[in-house]
């Protein structure tokens, strides 16, 4: 086994990886970048293939800064709110802001993966794919390399690791063997399935396109994200157990029975349901925090191997996007002084990844219960009022996290003071016309004029 070393060592190609390649690369830092997966330009990989996600705010600004958006900006569709779908078929509408301006983007898991290597490869990226990375040396530096296709073992030397390979990092199981390492993962009694809704005839889309459409049903749901195709891509998420469950859903007849009882209108639209259900694997939601999040200057998380979260607020990859922001902003302080870069990173960015991992697992009750219920539509109404009257004070909590790129820490302290306030406004009124308004602008100034300026 040879070593070679090389400056920067990026492990893993998902979404973070190779925007963070590109923008080191434009900053004049040779990088590789190794991937357990072939390339999914010119191979099929079926995991993830249909899934959308909503990219936002955080995630757009980094595009842009890497240079990157006018090209991404072609394959998404924007979603201007939720559309809800009662079992009755009834629908109700629930705009995300507070107008045209403030929308959320679907975009294929796949064709963004697939449009940030070709960019990292112009960028003079080299991307070795069936590389699995199978353990790192913290004290040399050596990282230990299988072959997916031939099992070849090789090692490599790199001066400085990134772990820019997901949840299930293995830079990071590295670390787990240091000494006062810190590391919780907590996952959610709920799994989650993908599921596709075709196009309709001349590959028309069968739902409104530019939303993203909610079957919220009390204690589970299933939600579409428009795609640029024609098709939906749908998560369906339920509980492993219990009544309704995924174990519960162990036969053909048993999955059409509770689609026909609970998702009748989008059961129409899946002629493939039965197939999609039974290939598609349930996949597992974790929120994983660990401390630090690197070795000296010789390893770095970032992305999901730092602080992977719930998808209910849709902002893992827009947070690990924001990741990039934050690293690169300290390279122009710090430059390549990497054990003084890592240590600033963890520190800056630390509390906002805590912040949006427990805002996330908020939101998951939101989504699945409370989007159905009419009174959180009305506190919806009173929100969006009370930033039209308080735009410098009152922003709403998503909002905060969607649109603006306000600390995720301060979106979470911020957000618990609206919500006291917006409890104290509508608990006890049903009408926008029965709002107490003297009383809102005398809570705007006691509560947020202090932390906002007037
Ligand atoms: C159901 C679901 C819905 C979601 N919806 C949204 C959404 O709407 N908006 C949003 O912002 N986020 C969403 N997310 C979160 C988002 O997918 C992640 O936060 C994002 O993918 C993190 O990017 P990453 O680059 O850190 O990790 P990943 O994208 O997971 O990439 C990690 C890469 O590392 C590779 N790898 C792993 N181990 C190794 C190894 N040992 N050697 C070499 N390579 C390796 C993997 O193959 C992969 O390519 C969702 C997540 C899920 C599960």
């Amino acid at each position: 086994m040879t070593a070679e070393r090389a400056p920067l060592t990026l492990i893993g190609s998902g979404l973070t990886g190779p925007l963070l390649a590109i923008s080191l690369m434009q900053r004049g830092f040779p990088i590789r970048l190794y991937e357990r997966r072939p390339d999914m330009r010119h191979v099929h990989i079926s995991a993830g293939r249909s899934i959308n996600l909503a990219l936002s705010t955080r995630g757009i600004y980094a595009l842009q800064q890497a240079g990157l958006w006018h090209q991404i900006q072609k394959i998404i569709i924007p979603m201007r709110g939720r559309m809800m779908h009662s079992v009755a078929g009834e629908i109700t509408f629930m705009p995300y802001g507070k107008d045209e301006t403030e929308v959320i983007n679907s975009i294929s898991r796949a064709d963004l993966n697939i449009a940030l290597m070709n960019a990292a490869e112009e960028h003079g990226v080299s991307i070795h794919f069936n590389q699995r990375c199978t353990g790192f040396d913290l004290r040399s530096g050596d990282v230990h390399l299988r072959d997916e296709e031939t099992g070849a073992e090789s090692m490599i030397g790199a001066d400085a690791v990134i772990g820019t390979d997901g949840s299930a990092s293995v830079i990071r199981a590295e670390m787990l063997k240091l000494q006062r390492f810190n590391f919780s993962q907590q996952y959610l009694d709920y799994g989650y399935k993908e599921l596709t809704i075709p196009a309709g005839h001349d590959a028309r889309q069968v739902l409104e396109l530019h939303a993203l459409h909610i079957w919220p049903r009390g204690t589970f749901m299933l939600i579409a994200l428009p795609n640029i195709d024609g098709t939906f891509g749908c998560i369906l998420f339920l509980p492993f157990e219990g009544e309704s469950s995924f174990a519960a859903l162990d036969s053909e007849s048993n999955l059409l029975s509770f689609f026909k009882a609970e998702f009748p209108d989008a059961l129409q639209l899946m002629p493939h349901l039965i197939e999609n259900f039974f290939a598609s694997p349930t996949g597992a939601m974790v929120t994983i925090k660990c401390s630090p999040w690197h070795v000296d200057g010789k390893a770095l998380l970032l992305g999901d191997a730092a602080h992977a979260i719930v998808p209910f607020f849709g902002q893992g990859m827009n947070c690990a996007f924001e990741d990039c922001t934050c690293f690169l902003n300290l390279v122009g302080r710090f430059g390549s002084d990497w054990p003084v870069l890592f240590s600033e990173f963890e520190k800056s960015r630390k509390a906002d990844t805590d912040a949006i991992a427990d805002l996330a697992i908020e939101n998951f009750v939101e989504m699945r219960d409370r989007v159905a219920d009419p009174h959180f539509l009305f506190r919806k109404k009173v929100e969006l009022e009370l930033e039209k009257k308080y735009p410098a004070q009152f922003v709403p909590k998503y909002a905060m996290v969607t649109f603006h790129r306000t600390p995720y820490s301060v979106a979470a302290e911020r957000g618990a003071i609206q919500d006291r306030m917006l409890s104290e406004l509508c608990d006890s009124v049903q009408r926008m016309e029965d709002v107490d308004w003297n009383k809102a602008e005398a809570l705007v100034q006691r509560e947020l004029a202090p932390l906002t300026g007037p």
